[in-house]
C-alpha cells in the first residue's frame, strides 16, 4: 500500500477548508512528509496517520507557508516522546535556515530530544533522495523566488508515477520531472514571478504527456478566482481536477 495524501491545497493564503499546500506520502516501510505549515499532527490526525510513522520530511523551500509547522511538529514529536530518527532533506538554503529557526528556540537543550539527521539535496535534476521497498523519490530544482525543489514520485510495487512541481513558474525542469507520470501536481497560484497560472501548468502537463494533472496551492475560499479547472483543460487534453484537502491518491 502506497499513497499520497493531500494535506493541504491552499496557496500562502489558508481559508477554513484549505490548509496551506503539504503533503504525505505513506508507504509500508517508510511515510514521508512534504513540506510542514500550521499544526501538522492536526491533519497527520485527520488524514489517519501516526506522526511517530513519519520517517522523513522533505521541505520543498523556505517560505512560511511551507515551513512553519517545523518547530512545533518536531516539538510535539519530542513532548510525546519519540526516540526514532527523523531524516530532513532539503536544499542548503533551505536546511541551513531550519537549524537557525530551530537554533532561536533552543533545540540543543531540549532533554532526550531523538535524533534529527539534515539529508542536503544536491540541486541537480532528477536527483535520487530516497529509496525504500514502497517508491523512490527524486528532486529537482525549479524556478521559484528562492531555491525549491519539485517531486517526483515512483511506486515501486505498481511502476505509477506522481510528480509535483511545487511552487515554480512553468519550467523544463518540471517537464523532465513529470515526464510521462500518470499524475502531475502542479501549483496554479496565478502568473507572476515565481508562479503558474492553471493554463501554465496545463501547457507543462501536456509537454511532459502526463495522464492527468491536479491543480494545488491555487486561491481558495474569499480569494478563488473564477474556473481554473476550465482554464487548465482548453490546454490540456487529459483530466483535470483541483487538488483538495485529504484527497488520496492510491499508488499501487
Ligand atoms: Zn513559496
Amino acid at each position: 500500500m502506497t499513497k499520497l495524501i493531500i494535506l493541504g491545497s491552499s496557496n500562502a493564503i489558508a481559508t477554513e477548508n484549505h490548509e496551506n499546500t503539504h503533503m504525505v506520502l505513506v508507504g509500508e516501510k517508510r511515510t514521508v512528509l512534504v513540506d510542514c505549515v500550521s499544526s501538522p499532527l492536526l491533519r497527520l490526525e485527520r488524514a489517519g496517520v501516526d506522526f511517530n510513522q513519519v520517517s522523513d520530511l522533505i521541505l520543498t523551500h523556505f517560505h512560511p507557508d511551507h515551513v512553519s509547522g517545523v518547530p512545533l511538529l518536531l516539538m510535539d514529536m519530542w513532548l510525546l516522546g519519540r526516540r526514532a530518527p527523523l531524516k530532513i532533506h532539503g536544499l542548503e538554503h533551505t536546511l541551513e535556515r531550519v537549524e537557525n529557526l530551530m537554533g532561536f528556540y533552543g533545540w540543543k537543550n531540549w532533554p532526550a530530544f531523538f535524533p534529527v539527521e539534515f539529508s542536503r539535496v544536491a540541486p541537480v535534476e532528477r536527483t535520487l533522495i530516497l529509496t525504500s521497498e514502497d517508491f523512490r523519490l527524486y528532486t529537482s530544482p525549479v524556478r521559484h523566488l528562492i531555491p525549491t525543489i519539485g517531486l517526483r514520485i515512483e511506486s515501486a510495487a505498481s511502476g505509477k508515477v506522481i510528480a509535483y512541481s511545487c511552487d515554480t513558474e512553468p519550467c523544463q525542469e518540471v517537464a523532465h520531472l513529470a515526464e510521462s507520470a500518470d499524475i502531475l501536481i502542479h501549483e496554479a497560484a496565478g502568473a507572476g514571478r515565481g508562479h503558474s497560472s492553471a493554463a501554465q501548468a496545463a501547457d507543462i502537463a501536456r509537454e511532459a504527456e502526463v495522464g492527468r494533472l491536479l491543480l494545488i496551492h491555487y486561491p481558495t475560499g474569499r480569494h478563488s478566482v473564477g474556473d481554473i479547472v476550465g482554464e487548465a483543460s482548453a490546454h490540456f487534453q487529459g483530466a483535470v481536477a483541483l487538488a483538495e484537502d485529504f484527497m488520496e491518491l492510491d499508488m499501487d
